[in-house]
């Protein structure tokens, strides 16, 4: 499995965890909402650059923009973000990426920075299903897709090959069916598993596998 920090003490946090635990790989970088409010310097970029050398870390991020949390100052989450992307692509690893009420301007920054390795996490924007999937993007779905009013995220899922998906948490956010009002934890994402494989009419344990492989390939372990 994969953790993510939001800023700076919680990606050495995450690197400590997995560190500790061979199961566990990190990921590092800003969060939109840490990186916005006047928060991000551009120096910001040394420590991260420092902290992706470690070998248990396996993508930067994450990084992209969030309108939701900061509307209306949100002028540093960009800079933030392409830097981010900057340096994935300078060490050759994948750029997590978090969107929320922003997809036209993160689609805007993706296409503008030109990585291939990037994992759209929490994915919400299925109105750029396609495209994501022509400039050879990772989908990775977490528990929102098990809501019944979800019906465009439902859709998209069936539409992504299995070789391009991912299942996440997004813990302690966003817990699933039917533990959905909970403090969300990485156990329930076999929860959001059923639910894909349910709506795609796979096997449970074969999607189990794809999904597994693919976080192998994606995150090169
Ligand atoms: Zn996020």
């Amino acid at each position: 499995m994969v953790t993510i920090g939001c800023g700076r003490v919680q990606s050495e946090q995450a690197v400590a965890l997995a560190e500790a635990h061979p199961e566990v790989y990190a990921v590092v970088g800003v969060h939109p909402v840490d990186a916005g409010r006047g928060n991000w310097r551009d120096s910001d970029i040394d420590w991260i650059r420092d902290l992706a050398r470690h070998d248990r870390v396996v993508a930067i991020g994450e990084a992209g923009l969030d309108y939701f949390h900061e509307r209306p100052t949100p002028e540093d989450q960009p800079r933030a973000f392409r830097a981010q992307g900057a340096l994935a692509a300078d060490l050759g690893l994948p750029l997590v990426v978090h969107t929320r009420d922003a997809a036209d301007d993160t689609m805007v920054i993706l296409r503008d920075l030109g990585l291939r390795d990037v994992v759209l996490h929490c994915f919400s924007i299925p109105q750029y299903l396609d495209e994501a999937l022509e400039r050879g993007w990772t989908i990775s779905i977490a528990g929102p897709v098990t809501f019944p009013r979800n019906t465009e995220l439902r859709d998209a899922v069936t539409r992504v090959p299995a070789g391009r998906l991912l299942v996440e948490t997004d813990a302690p956010y966003l817990a699933p069916v039917p533990m959905r009002g909970k403090r969300n934890q990485p156990a329930y994402v076999a929860h959001t598993l059923a639910c894909i494989a349910h709506l795609r009419g796979d096997d449970v344990a074969d999607l189990d596998r794809a999904t597994s492989v693919t976080a192998a390939r994606v995150f090169g372990w």
